[in-house]
């Protein structure tokens, strides 16, 4: 299988990541996508692939950085004859999001003056996804894949029920945390998966700063964390993703993240201090992601 990471920011808009996005294609060319966070169905082009050949899409959770370009994938997929609805795996609420997009939703007027044409009239399946709103356990099988799922502990579930993955395919196991803060429930979707990818978004002092400050969700997983998660599943390779912009020197996310950081502590210099401080408990192969970062499994 092939593994194209088609973003590995988190919610802010970053000029050198887009938002969480994990597009995996078998070796019969097969394709199933983990996250469509914004700036991943532009990366998906660029990986040389097209919402319309995406069998299954798994919505980990119900932040924006984690679903805002699920309508670009759909209306794009429309447009490129997907045949059949995408079937949409995620949490409680994937459905009622999905239900107000299209006909009487946000893109209504797209969806009445593009469906105007007898060509598109041919596939509305494209833009009326088969919902899934899954629960832990085994929630999607087919002749190629099985997806395992488990709630991880990041917002309060009675907001947005959120997921970590498990793929197995080909022989091979991939898992994916989505946000969370360590739990043991990713520790056993991971336990000894070819490739985790699980997500560091602060370095350690951010992740203090953020718990003090009252600005946003500090239930993320610092590197030193993510390091013993790693040992403790026994994964065969670390891949680190959903950077929090920490690194970033883009003066317009220095504003807008006052708040969230200490931007004065803001630089490509963390990325280091990040790495040494997963190597303190984790001596594995490990990759710190990057938008359409290849991976051959
Ligand atoms: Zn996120």
């Amino acid at each position: 299988m092939k593994i194209d990471m088609l973003g590995t920011g988190a919610a802010f808009v970053d000029p050198d990541r887009a938002q969480s996005g994990i597009l995996v294609t078998l070796d019969n060319g097969t394709k199933y996508m983990f996250d469509c966070g914004a700036g991943t169905i532009h990366n998906m082009a660029r990986a040389n692939a097209n919402p319309a050949e995406v069998k299954a899409i798994f919505l980990t959770h119900l932040h924006h950085d984690h679903i805002c370009d699920f309508p670009l994938f759909a209306i794009t997929g429309w447009m490129s004859d997907r045949p059949t609805s995408p079937i949409v795996l995620g949490p409680k609420g994937t459905q009622g999001f999905c239900t107000h997009l299209f006909e009487g939703g946000a893109f209504d007027a797209d969806f009445r003056a593009r469906g105007a044409y007898p060509l598109r009239q041919g596939n509305l399946a494209a833009i009326q996804p088969d919902v899934r709103e899954v629960s832990p356990g085994l929630v999607y099988e087919d002749d190629d894949v099985r997806i395992y799922c488990d709630f991880v502990d990041h917002i309060p579930r009675e907001i947005s029920e959120c997921f970590g993955v498990r793929l197995e395919a080909e022989s091979k196991v991939i898992a994916f945390s989505g946000d969370t803060a360590p739990c043991d429930s990713m520790v056993e979707l991971a336990k000894d998966a070819d490739i985790l990818f699980h997500e560091c978004t602060f370095p350690e002092s951010f992740i203090e700063f953020r718990s003090k400050s009252g600005v946003g969700t500090f239930a993320h997983t610092s590197p030193t964390a993510l390091g013993q998660i790693a040992v403790d599943a026994n994964v065969k390779k670390l891949v680190a993703t959903h950077f929090g912009h920490f690194e970033s020197t883009n003066q317009v996310i220095h504003k807008y993240a006052k708040h969230h950081m200490p931007v004065d502590e803001m630089g490509p210099h963390l990325m280091d201090e990040v790495v040494r401080d997963i190597r303190r408990n984790y001596n594995g192969p490990l990759q710190m992601a990057y938008d359409l970062l290849r991976i051959d499994l």
